[in-house]
């Protein structure tokens, strides 16, 4: 049997939140783990300019800024390492951990900061034009200003699709909702707002079949209606998709609250999770703000929450 690694603080998520919280620990004498899991560098490798994130005047590319944040974390001495954690167990005040089934780790701290997955149709098109920056997005406040003075699609039904709709719809000339159902699933006021908004088309019954391009950049879309199977197309340079994420949570479920979606509650205001000494940070938490920004707000406060925890217990 291999030997238990004790720790005092242990980051599970190698995102934004992940990271700044990383900096921060490790400034405070922490002596952090991260580990990065399948996706290092979260969901901002996944997309091509960042220009929204505060200090990078002339914008950075996504992955160029989460290769900078691991250096700034490694720095202060972050141990960053490769891993997936496959099982826990949180009855006590040492947390246990299990890396990819194997290795055992107890820790005083815990900050998860695991985020969440856009979720996506599917489409052999759709996931071309998403991985070459093409055209196809999920995050409309971090890539419609791309399409300013463009037209561009938005499939989905939902809170978000409304909301990321009406900021397109103040950037681009003209924006189509593709919404599989005759009626939304977003709130009465969302969606009131999206059908007075007098350059959004809603389109009921109908989904997207594929994104069309040259293979390079999208042209347009083709999209079908569920009820007559009738087939058309529409012509746009951005397609974004607003179905809905998925948190990274499901390995935590037996032991923190969880909303119905599966993101973790904090106590409102602070980083705590349910458990003493597990803190949540980031989109594992939040299905509102979703940006990198947040993100990292919140990994900061975990690591402030979690050196206080460790102050309180005579741990640190
Ligand atoms: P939701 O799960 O609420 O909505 C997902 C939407 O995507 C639905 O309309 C669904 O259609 C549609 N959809 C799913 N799969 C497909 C598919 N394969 N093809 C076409 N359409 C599809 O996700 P949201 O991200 O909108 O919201 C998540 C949560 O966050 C909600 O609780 C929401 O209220 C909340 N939120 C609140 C905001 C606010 O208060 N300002 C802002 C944003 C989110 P269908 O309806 O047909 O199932």
């Amino acid at each position: 049997m291999s030997a238990i690694e004790k720790l005092k603080c242990l980051i599970i998520g190698s995102g934004p939140a992940g990271f700044t919280a990383a900096i921060y620990a490790s400034r405070a004498n922490m002596s952090p783990v991260l580990y990065q899991g399948l996706q290092p560098g979260g969901q901002l490798t996944t997309t091509t300019d960042v220009d929204n994130f505060p200090g990078y005047s002339k914008g950075v590319n996504g992955t160029q800024m989460m290769v900078d944040l691991e250096e700034q974390a490694k720095r202060f001495g972050t141990d960053v390492r490769s891993g997936m954690i496959t099982k826990v167990d949180f009855n006590g005040p040492v947390h246990k951990v299990w890396v990819d089934d194997k290795l055992e780790i107890h820790a005083d701290t815990i900050i998860i900061s695991t985020g969440a997955s856009a979720r996506y149709l599917g489409l052999d098109s759709e996931q071309h034009y998403l991985s070459n920056g093409g055209g196809v997005s999920a995050c409309a406040v971090c890539d419609g200003f791309f399409y300013k003075g463009q037209e561009t699609v938005i499939v989905g039904a939902g809170d978000s699709a409304c909301e990321e709709a009406s900021y397109l719809a103040n950037i681009c000339t003209k924006v189509t909702m593709l919404v599989r159902k005759g009626e939304f699933r977003a709130s009465k006021i969302m969606a009131d707002r999206v059908r007075g908004i007098e350059n959004i088309e809603i389109l009921h019954n109908t989904e997207l079949d594929e994104v069309l391009g040259d293979g390079n950049v999208v042209t347009g879309v083709r999209v079908v209606n569920n009820q007559t199977k009738e087939k058309h197309e529409i012509p746009c340079t951005g397609a974004f998709i607003a179905i809905g994420h998925t948190p990274n949570t499901k390995v935590f479920s037996p032991w923190l609250t969880m909303d119905e979606s599966g993101y973790i509650v904090n106590n409102p205001g602070s980083s705590k999770t349910n458990i003493e000494g597990v803190f949540v940070s980031g989109d594992a938490a939040d299905h509102v703000y979703r940006q990198a920004v947040t993100a990292a707000g919140t990994g900061c406060m975990a690591a402030l929450d979690a050196e206080r925890y460790l102050a309180a217990k005579g741990l640190h």
